[in-house]
């Protein structure tokens, strides 16, 4: 995409594609909306899609594919060893990342599975910028422990600090220097911070981290997952970067790092995941686990048709028009939601839109789960399905007490090329009455609760009768519309 000047001054973001396919969505009436979340016990994971109107509860596996995409998958060579496909994804990661060995992996948490089996032993530390859901569980479940190292900045909702998703450089060296390097599991950055507002990390934070880690004997793992948008801002935000072929600056980040991992289903836009190794010697031990957790060596559990789309996509990704579909989206919608006051994650990021439920829902004790009650919320003043990504992602500590988290955000995915501009100003129109409204949105609290990932399957219900109170105020305010 592009941020296109238009004869009133305004830059408007333009989409260089056609579509060629649709797919229909239905727009619910308020009242069934209300049905539908309760039906969900009130968990936006637990919708069905034929009740949602826009789906922006992730970019995962959900981005649309090019028509490449679709035609490189007609020649996909099946076959459950030694397969053409495999070939032809291995020559591109390797050109992309100048790395020598990949192995495919199901998806995103199927490496970092592997990972921390070979690398994690009970109560060595794991030290990131920040975690992912998935991460840290593969982590803790085998006794590892996680800390945290972004920049103050990172977990402070308005900033205009281009890259908030960097590593704080003293807490690095003096965690190394009071741990010792024999209880450090590996370091691990993170591109562009999913849980934080998809903020970049800098060249200059990642190429100071890898000089600490190589001089200390620490691995340095990358998640590549949100590469894509992390790319576009190392572009449009770092100033000797400007003109740098987005190849190469692949290239530069994986030559510091020991170990890149990445979830194709964001990066690449189709499905499946993969690792890639310098080492022989790390590259044998994850030879040995692929088979056994993942599938032969030659697809790790991918169909071979995805390897194919996943093949085009990721060169398709070395390409601007690519990497800011997303930014340039979360942009135009953070924008027409800060125009009417709706605090947000800024700089706006990569990933989705972050409107901020500690502000939002600042009426509500923590315990009540305000990014969880401002989710609901969104989707029944609108059918857009979000995520929580607040204290009900997080996991209970070891004494059952609540982990409050640091941040308490809504978050509004943005798939790649999938929704149009005129979605995205519904999206805004309705967020920004539901802040207008924001003192009927009333707290939740669980009548089901899995103990390990708790907000992909956990059941609420609102303490009181809010969300009847939220629909009748739609209802007056629209009038018949939907
Ligand atoms: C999505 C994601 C993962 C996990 O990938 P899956 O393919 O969903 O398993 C890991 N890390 C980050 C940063 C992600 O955004």
């Amino acid at each position: 995409m592009s941020f296109v000047k238009f004869m009133s001054g305004e830059n408007i973001p333009l989409e260089m594609h056609k579509v060629r396919m649709v797919q229909k969505v239905n727009l619910l009436p308020v009242e069934q909306r209300l049905k539908a979340i309760e039906e969900a016990g009130y968990n936006t994971f637990l919708l069905k899609n034929r009740d949602v109107f826009l789906d922006q509860l992730t970019d995962s596996g959900v981005n649309a594919m090019s028509q490449e995409q679709y035609a490189a998958m007609m020649r996909a060579d099946d076959s459950y060893a030694g397969s053409e496909t495999f070939y032809r994804l291995e020559a591109v990661l390797q050109d992309i990342f100048g790395m020598k060995y990949f192995l495919p992996a199901h998806q995103g948490r199927a490496c970092e599975h592997l990972i921390s089996k070979i690398l994690v032993k009970p109560g060595l530390t794991t030290i990131m910028n920040y975690h992912f859901t998935t991460t840290k569980a593969h982590i803790t479940i085998l006794g590892g422990i996680v800390e945290e190292i972004v920049i103050d900045e990172g977990l402070k909702i308005e900033s205009d600090l281009p890259f908030k998703g960097d590593l704080n450089i003293d807490r690095l060296n003096e965690l190394i220097k009071k741990l010792g390097k024999e209880k450090i599991a590996f370091v691990r950055i993170e591109a562009g911070t999913n849980l934080i507002g998809g903020q970049p990390v800098s060249m200059n934070n990642m190429r100071m981290v890898s000089d600490i880690c190589r001089n200390a004997g620490i691995p340095l793992v990358y998640d590549a997952s949100l590469l894509g948008d992390n790319l576009y801002f190392i572009k449009k935000r770092d100033e000797k970067y400007k003109n740098a072929d987005i190849k190469s600056i692949c290239r530069e980040i994986a030559s510091m790092m020991d170990i890149v991992y990445f979830s194709a289903r964001k990066l690449g836009s189709a499905r499946g995941g993969g690792i890639l190794v310098n080492n022989e010697e790390l590259y044998l031990k994850f030879r040995d686990l692929i088979p056994l957790y993942e599938g032969f060596l030659t697809y790790g559990g991918m169909s071979v048709r995805e390897m194919e789309a996943l093949a085009v996509g990721l060169e398709e990704t070395m390409d601007m028009d690519v990497v800011s579909q997303t930014p340039i989206i979360v942009e135009a919608l953070c924008n027409e939601l800060i125009k009417n006051g709706v605090p947000v994650v800024t700089p706006p990021g990569g990933l989705g839109c972050h409107v901020d439920a500690t502000q939002i829902c600042a009426h509500l004790p923590q315990t009540q789960y305000r990014a969880g009650a401002l989710t609901a919320a969104i989707y029944i003043a609108s059918g857009v399905r979000n995520m929580e990504r607040g204290t009900m992602s997080e996991q209970r500590n070891e004494d059952g007490s609540e982990r409050f988290a640091e941040m308490e955000l809504a978050r509004l995915a943005v798939p790649r090329r999938v929704f149009t501009l005129s979605q995205v100003k519904y999206t805004a129109d309705r967020i920004s009455w539901l802040y207008q409204n924001r003192n009927l949105i009333g707290g939740l609290e669980f009548t089901e609760e899995p103990k390990v990932l708790r907000f992909f399957f956990g059941r609420l219900k609102p303490i009181g009768n809010w969300p009847e109170e939220l629909a009748k105020k739609f209802r007056e305010d629209f009038g018949d519309s939907l």
